[in-house]
C-alpha cells in the first residue's frame, strides 16, 4: 500500500477491518475468571528473554516491538531472531527502515517467508514516517490504519509498547482462552468469543505484560499437543485441565487444503557462472520476489508441454530427478526442474537477467526457489546437496567441493 493509499485509508478508519470496540458487548466469563495478578507474578519470574523485549524497567521502542510482530506472523521465535537482528543492525529505526529501497528489504526478508509481510513492513514505516513523523501512533485505530497492522499487531503495539489496555489475541492465545474456558464452538467463529473473554480478564495496569504472559503460556506451556498443565500458574481456574481434555481445545473445523498444483522451474546456467533469475509481479504470491522462469503452477500441469515456457528455445534443457515440493498456506505444490548450459554471450530474455552465482544469497530469492537452484546445481555437480552461503555443491555431511559450471 502506498503512502497515499494509507493516507485515505487512515481517514476511513482502516475500514474494512472490524475494529475491536465493534464486537458484541462483553459477557461474562463461564465460571471464575482467571485471575490477572496470578499470571503477572509468573511472568515476573519466568519471562521468556527475547531480543526484542525491553528488560524491567526499561523504556519499550515502539519500533522493535512492530519490527518483531511482524516478523513473528506466521514464523517460529528462533526463526525470526537472525532476521530480526540483522534489520535493526541495518535500520535502526523506523525512518532508516523509510528511506531503505524495498528491494534491500525485499532482499534482507528473503527465506523469512509471507512475502507481502516485507512489502507491507517497508510500506508501513513509510506511511509512520510521512504521516506521523517517525513515531508510531499509541491508539489501536491509528495503528491499524497503516499498512499490515491488523487487529492482532495493534493491540501488540498499543499494549506492550504504549501500556494502554488493549488484548492482542493471535493462534498461542486463543488456544490458552478456548482451553481456560473450554469453548465448545469450533474455530474460526469462535474468534470473537474468544477475544471479548480474552479482553475481560485484561487488567486496566501492565496490560503489555500480560499480553506478553498470555504469549509465553502459550509458547512453552500450553503447547498444541501435550499442555504441560502441571507447570501453568492457570492450572486451578482452567475449565479444560479439570476435564481433563485440555488437548482437544480449541475446537476446530475438519481440514480443508487446497488441491495440489504443479509446474517446472528452468535454471539456464551460463558459462560464466551466471544464473537467469527474473522478478515476480508485484502483487499477489510471493509478490515482488525473485525466482527462476517458470511455468504456470496449475493442478493440471503437464510436464510434457513444459518446454514451451522455457526461456531459451534451446535443447539443451535437461530435466533433474526427482522434484522440488514446496507446501504454501493454501496448496502443496511440486516443480520439476530443467538445467541448461548456454554460452557466455547469451543475452538475458526481456525482464530477466544474470546473475552471478556467487552473487545468489543476496538475491530475494524466497524458500521454494532456492531449493529450485539448489536442486539444479548439485545435480549439475554430480552431488547432493548445494549450500547458498558457501556457494558449494556438497558430496556427503563433512565433504564439500566446488560445484561446475
Ligand atoms: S492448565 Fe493446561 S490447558 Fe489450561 S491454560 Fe494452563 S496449560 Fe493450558
Amino acid at each position: 500500500m502506498s503512502v497515499a493509499a494509507a493516507r485515505r485509508s487512515r481517514k476511513r478508519g482502516g475500514a474494512g477491518r472490524r475494529p475491536a470496540a465493534a464486537e458484541a458487548a462483553p459477557q461474562a466469563w463461564p465460571g471464575p475468571a482467571p485471575d490477572a495478578t496470578v499470571l503477572l507474578a509468573w511472568y515476573d519470574r519466568h519471562r521468556r528473554r527475547l531480543p526484542w523485549r525491553a528488560a524491567p524497567g526499561e523504556a519499550t521502542d515502539p519500533y522493535r516491538v512492530w519490527l518483531s510482530e511482524i516478523m513473528l506472523q506466521q514464523t517460529t521465535v528462533k526463526a525470526v531472531i537472525p532476521y530480526y537482528e540483522r534489520f535493526l543492525a541495518a535500520w535502526p529505526s523506523v525512518s532508516a527502515l523509510a528511506a531503505a529501497p524495498l528491494d534491500s528489504v525485499l532482499k534482507a526478508w528473503a527465506g523469512l517467508g509471507y512475502y507481502a509481510r516485507a512489502r507491507n513492513l517497508h510500506a508501513c514505516a513509510r506511511a509512520v514516517a510521512a504521516l506521523h513523523g517517525g513515531r508510531f501512533p499509541s491508539e489501536e485505530a491509528e495503528l491499524r490504519a497503516l499498512p499490515g497492522i491488523g487487529d492482532y499487531t495493534a493491540a501488540a503495539i498499543a499494549a506492550i509498547a504504549f501500556a494502554r489496555r488493549a488484548t492482542p489475541v493471535d493462534g498461542n492465545i486463543e488456544r490458552v482462552v478456548a482451553r481456560l474456558a473450554r469453548i465448545e464452538e469450533p474455530l474460526p467463529a469462535a474468534k470473537p468469543r474468544i477475544r471479548r473473554l480474552a479482553a475481560l480478564i485484561t487488567p486496566p495496569r501492565r496490560a503489555g505484560d500480560f499480553a506478553q504472559a498470555l504469549m509465553d503460556i502459550g509458547a512453552t506451556i500450553c503447547t498444541p499437543r501435550q499442555p504441560a498443565c502441571g507447570l501453568c500458574p492457570w492450572s486451578a481456574a482452567c475449565a479444560a485441565r479439570r476435564a481433563g481434555d485440555a488437548g482437544d481445545f480449541p475446537r476446530k473445523p475438519p481440514k480443508t487444503r487446497g488441491r495440489p498444483r504443479r509446474g517446472a522451474a528452468f535454471v539456464a546456467l551460463r558459462a560464466d557462472g551466471k544464473v537467469l533469475l527474473r522478478t515476480r509481479p508485484g502483487h499477489g504470491l510471493l509478490g515482488g520476489m525473485t525466482e527462476v522462469p517458470t511455468t504456470a503452477w496449475t493442478p493440471d500441469f503437464d510436464a510434457a508441454d513444459a518446454l514451451a515456457d522455457a526461456p531459451f528455445p534451446t535443447r539443451r534443457w535437461r530435466q533433474v530427478p526427482g522434484t522440488v515440493s514446496h507446501v504454501f498456506t493454501h496448496f502443496p505444490l511440486a516443480l520439476c526442474v530443467f538445467v541448461a548450459q548456454v554460452a557466455a554471450r547469451t543475452a538475458a530474455p526481456a525482464g530477466m537477467r544474470w546473475i552471478a552465482r556467487e552473487a545468489l544469497s543476496q538475491e530475494a530469492l524466497p524458500s521454494v526457489m532456492r531449493k529450485v537452484v539448489a536442486h539444479a546445481l548439485a545435480a549439475e555437480a554430480g552431488c547432493e546437496n548445494f549450500d547458498f552461503a558457501s556457494n558449494r555443491a556438497q558430496i556427503r555431511p563433512g565433504i564439500v567441493k566446488e560445484s561446475a559450471h
